[in-house]
């Protein structure tokens, strides 16, 4: 008997495969690996290890991620993408040579006061249109002057934006906001970025000095379509195996409160994979799992630690055998779209408790 509980498998070959695609799609560009929330769920010291050599610097959002990596041996620059916390923490960034964004006047002040051994290099992040992070358009001028006049500024300012709608392919939206971009910057030294994954995929004239692929790196699109049209391959696949085969009367219920009750004599197979995994418990009736070469429709509720799919009656499916829960074989992007999240989500909300295996 051999009965494996939820498994993340994690691939480096669809990492670099995924690399190589990006690079495709945006030959001119420098690449920021964004690799924050451990690195989307699937490890970020594996995943930094893996890449390292291919891109020129990994992004993050929390400095522990930066120091977790540096602590780990990576020596790429690192990007506090929200750019950092707190003052103290800014002697942390130079002696570790991790870049910061710097979104607001408070940011700025840090730097203008603080003592520092050696400058930091800093992207003025400018609100094109998201309206979440970023100094005004009308205060660009004044941001990057200050900036270049802080001494413990590194003299090569970035300047970096964020689109918020580049998954909505027939939007103008993108193209106002990275025409705002280009025009706040035009007389300015500076290199750019803009484009996360969608723009990186939709928008070609929005890939400038460096992207910053995030999900797509992981073999994921942006938007609910499987992600092998766009020349991606999955990194994850959740896996998980049956527990338990059992023969199930036609009229019997199956699970918590009963609310799916078989119209035919079948077999219930019981995965070990639930909500305290990270597998959504909002998922419709029939949502699928990939098991033996082919798609089984999951009945009744999913449970904290396990799930159970109607197997069909001629089932040979044995205990043990392997599930699959997304992947190559079974899209993740469908499941986001039946679960009413994103991919996004479904990956980052994956529990500790998940065992990962590092394959080839
Ligand atoms: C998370 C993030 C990214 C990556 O986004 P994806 O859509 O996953 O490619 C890029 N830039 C910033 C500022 C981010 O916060």
């Amino acid at each position: 008997m051999n009965m494996k509980p939820a498994t993340a498998k994690i691939s480096s070959v669809a990492l670099k495969h995924n690399i190589q695609t990006i690079k495709q799609k945006a030959p001119n560009a420098k690449i920021i690996a964004v690799v924050k929330a451990n690195a989307y769920g699937h490890g970020v010291v594996f995943v930094s290890e893996a890449v390292e050599k291919m891109v020129d610097c990994f992004g993050v959002a929390r400095l522990e991620e930066a120091l977790s990596l540096r602590s780990n041996g990576i020596t790429k620059p690192i990007l506090l993408l929200e750019g950092f916390f707190c003052t103290q923490d800014l002697p942390i960034l130079a002696v570790n040579n991790i870049q910061t964004v710097v979104h607001n006047i408070e940011q700025l002040e840090a730097l203008q006061s603080s003592d520092l051994p050696n400058p930091i290099k800093v992207w003025l992040k400018i609100d094109t249109g998201m309206h979440r992070l970023g100094v005004d358009l009308s205060q660009v001028d004044e941001f990057y002057q200050a900036l270049k006049n802080t001494p413990n500024v590194d003299p090569n300012i970035g300047f970096v934006s964020h689109f918020s709608r580049a998954d909505e392919i027939h939007s103008d939206y993108t193209a106002l906001q990275l025409n705002r971009f280009l025009q706040a910057t035009a007389d300015k030294k500076g290199e750019r970025s803009i484009a996360a994954s969608g723009g990186i995929l939709f928008w070609e004239d929005s890939h400038l000095d460096w992207i910053r692929p995030g999900i797509i790196m992981y073999g994921i699109a942006p938007i609910n379509v499987p992600a092998r049209e766009y020349d991606l391959t999955p990194v994850m696949t959740l896996t998980s195996s049956l527990i338990s085969v059992k023969a199930h009367k036609k009229g019997e219920p199956v699970g918590y409160g009963g609310v799916w009750v078989s119209d035919k004599d079948t077999k219930i197979g019981v995965v070990a994979i639930g909500y305290g995994d990270g597998y959504p418990r909002d998922i419709p009736t029939g949502t699928p799992v990939y098991l033996n070469g082919r798609r089984v429709p999951i009945v009744g509720k999913v449970s904290m630690d396990m799930l159970t799919v109607d197997l069909g009656q001629d089932s040979q499916d044995k205990v043990g055998d392997e599930v699959i829960l997304w992947g190559k074989e079974l899209p993740i992007e469908e499941i986001a779209e039946l679960s009413g999240v994103i991919s996004y989500e479904l990956i980052t909300k994956l529990t500790p408790r998940v065992l990962t295996e590092y394959v080839d």
